[in-house]
């Protein structure tokens, strides 16, 4: 990208922000592991985007256009849409799919500033598909278009999307990301898209939304006959057979069965075959999530991302402190992580320096070097609302045992300056940086525990961006159970795994196996992941 003219810089950054924020939402993108299956009836193959199993009728997407007086001037029109906007991200904050909201609102920020016409508006949006189409970006083309009908909406243009009242699975081409949050009031069973690709928003929302779906051609469908989407090996069944629907209801009851189980027993503690107590605690971001995840049977909080309490406006100390109270009151075992900002997460506050390769620059535990004073504000909101509790503080991002004892000094000072007992704080890392493998009996010296990153430290290991949009880093493979046993073999102080191998079903045995006791993932993922544990 090159801007010319007097504001070139500020115009530049503000793009770079907003594609930041539009390539975040693709970090944890899974690459579902197609299983095998046979049917007798004739099938075509696709891509999964979610999986599960559906058998229903098949149903074509249908549209209709409405014109109404909205009485709202183009202006206004955007204005309303960004409003609409910010209320849907900061309402849907538990859900971690809402940064797409936030995404749009910036990108639509962005588009307005270049726009005083909705003729302009429309031709903006329209150049950006035939730009976007056929390039890396491709999926984000149904966000444009989203960007459109939210603000034809408002100008009394209304698109009215029919969907049937009994269980269907939906053909489409492809949806906008708006139209999931409708879908989820409708029976649907499953969805078949054409047109989306997996790292798409729409594709994130509907794993989020748990709806069986998959890429495939739907041309050779036909509408109201019973079919099967099996999003477990990647197939439409176009003309099951009785048998092949007798097998597809059976794993449906048998994955409904699992669920429930799951879910009753959540609360239970997670103990292995042989009488093993594994820890389950939870990947927590704000009140919500933390309020979610005792209701999801955690045990702790295994890791809080404070940075998603920031957000676009800098919290003050008394709101910071009213927000950690309020999610240290849920539980006792409690690891509160410092600020990880930088790399794929952008704080509009938090200015950072251009850099070639963000992800190797100044992120996490950087910061204390660079932001000292919005470090010290939120340490001292930590120990504050902490009180008498033995919390843990952990930073992420270490790569050096000097660069830990600076970052605990500092703590130490910051507790010392404002007159606060910290004697009942523990202070840890994340092992997300390779070269702490190398340093391990240097770490046991000073830390008090470690918590394993396996998003980053995967992506550091194998130098593939974690929102690379083409590359993934492999999570089977040994080279990061390697690591992992070695950290376990050599650390002397209680080790867990926070990042989402933690909750990757293939994973969980062998994690288990090399000695792992702990393990934090999302509060979705918690009833889930104590039954795998059950099961070994
Ligand atoms: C990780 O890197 O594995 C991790 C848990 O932290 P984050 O995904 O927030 O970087
Ligand atoms: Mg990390």
């Amino acid at each position: 990208m090159t801007c010319q003219g007097k504001q070139a810089e500020k115009a530049l950054e503000a793009l770079m922000h907003t594609f930041t924020a539009l390539m975040q939402e693709d970090k944890e993108v899974k690459t579902v592991q197609k299983e095998e299956a046979f049917y007798e009836g004739g099938f075509i193959e696709g891509d999964i985007i979610s999986d599960g199993i559906a058998v229903a009728p098949a149903y074509r997407y249908k549209e209709t256009m409405v014109q109404k007086d909205s009485g709202l001037t183009f202006q206004e029109a955007v204005n309303k849409s960004l409003d609409e906007l910010e209320t849907l991200y900061t309402s849907q904050q538990r859900n971690s799919d809402s940064g797409i909201y936030l995404a749009q609102k910036e990108l639509l920020s962005s588009l307005q500033t270049k726009t005083h016409t909705f003729q302009d508006f429309k031709m903006l949006i329209e150049q950006s598909f035939s730009e976007l189409s056929g390039t890396k970006l491709e999926a984000k083309i149904s966000d444009y278009k989203d960007l459109l009908q939210r603000v034809e909406k408002h100008l009394g243009l209304e698109i009215e999307a029919h969907f049937p009242d009994k269980p269907f699975i939906l053909l489409a081409d492809d949806l906008l990301p708006s139209q999931i949050e409708q879908l989820t009031r409708t029976p649907v069973a499953g969805v078949i898209l054409k047109e989306t690709s997996v790292n798409s928003h729409v594709a994130i929302l509907l794993r989020g939304a748990g709806i069986p779906s998959l890429i495939a051609d739907t041309s050779l469908l036909t509408e109201e006959t019973n079919i099967i989407v099996d999003a477990y090996s990647g197939m439409v069944v176009i003309s099951p057979t009785q048998a092949d629907l007798g097998k597809a209801q059976n794993r449906l009851e048998k994955d409904a069965r699992q669920k429930a189980l799951a879910s009753e027993k959540r609360f239970d503690s997670a103990q292995t075959k042989k009488g093993k107590r594994i820890k389950v605690l939870a990947n927590v971001t704000d009140v919500n999530s933390a309020r979610n995840s005792k209701e999801e049977g955690a045990q702790g909080i295994g890791l809080l991302r404070t940075e998603f309490l920031f957000k676009e406006e800098k919290p003050s100390f008394a709101m910071q402190v009213k927000a950690y109270e309020k999610i240290f009151a849920h539980f006792d075992d409690i690891t509160v992580r410092t600020l990880d900002v930088g790399g794929d997460k952008a704080l509009p506050y938090i200015r950072l320096p251009k850099e070639n390769n963000p992800f190797l620059g100044i992120r996490g535990i950087r910061l204390f070097q660079s932001h000292p004073e919005i470090m010290e504000e939120q340490l001292h909101a930590i120990f504050t609302a902490a009180k008498s509790k033995p919390l843990k503080v952990m930073f992420p991002m270490v790569s050096s045992v000097a660069e830990f004892q600076e970052a605990k000094a500092f703590a130490k000072a910051t507790a010392k300056k404002y007159q606060v007992d910290i004697s009942q704080i523990h202070f840890g890392i994340m092992v997300e940086v390779p070269s702490v493998l190398f340093s391990l009996d240097a770490f046991n010296e000073v830390v008090d525990f470690y918590s394993i990153g396996t998003n980053d430290l995967g992506q550091y290991l194998f130098a593939i961006e974690r929102t690379h949009p083409t590359l993934k880093v492999d999570e089977t493979s040994s080279v990061l159970f390697d690591a992992i046993d070695t950290i376990i073999k050599k650390a002397v102080k209680p080790v867990s795994i926070c990042g989402e191998l933690a909750s990757n079903k293939q994973a969980i045995p062998k994690l288990l196996a090399l000695g792992i006791e702990t393990l934090s993932v999302s509060p979705k993922s918690i009833a889930q992941t104590k039954e795998e544990i059950r099961n070994v």
